[in-house]
């Protein structure tokens, strides 16, 4: 049995995490996910921002699971700040097209906000916000609900916020979108 999702740990993402974050992100979004050093170079390094262009990476993630006939759903976990287009900063970004998604490390530490570093808090948020992206992949958009997953956070505080669940409309649309790529991979994997 293949796994519904991929992890691909970046070597600048915290070190020592990748277990725990993708157990808790199995238990909020009901996936199997398995977790490998990530094989891609980062590039879309921004000298001026000290940022990496999110959506340069997904680009290039796209092509390197093209090549290496990867199906994805893929979460790429980094360490470094990212931006996209009109956006100072984001958390994560994600492609449905070819099922790829990354998420940053850096605005989701205590460290960053002056606060004590903690490794159950950051292994928490991570998995918060990748199981978010990752849901984009399933087709979700956002939620109101303040305690969904699918909610969008504008603050740490309000990341905290959200329950580690996706709300009942939101689990039953998880479920339907899985069915749908899974049935979509197993079309391509027939091509
Ligand atoms: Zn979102
Ligand atoms: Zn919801």
């Amino acid at each position: 049995m293949g796994m519904d999702v991929h992890i691909f740990w970046d070597h600048r993402a915290p070190e020592g995490l990748a277990r725990s974050v993708s157990r808790s992100v199995t238990a909020i979004a009901g996936l199997t996910v398995d977790v490998h050093d990530s094989p891609l170079a980062l590039n879309g390094y921004n000298g001026q921002r000290r940022q990496i262009d999110a959506g340069v990476v997904l680009d290039n993630l796209g092509t390197l699971m093209r090549r290496q006939r990867i199906q994805g759903p893929v979460l790429l976990v980094v360490g470094q700040d990212l931006f996209a287009t009109g956006l100072d900063f984001v958390f994560g970004l994600a492609r449905p097209q070819t099922r790829a998604s990354i998420v940053s490390s850096v605005r989701l530490s205590n460290e960053y906000y002056g606060r004590h570093p903690c490794d159950e808090d950051l292994v928490e948020r991570l998995a918060k916000e990748g199981s978010h992206e990752l849901g984009h992949i399933y087709g979700l958009s956002h939620c109101n609900n303040h305690e969904c997953i699918m909610f969008n956070p504008h603050s740490l505080d309000e990341l905290d916020g959200k329950k580690k669940e996706f709300c009942q409309v939101c689990s039953a649309a998880i479920e339907t979108g899985k069915s749908a790529i899974s049935q979509r991979i197993t079309l391509d994997v027939l091509r």
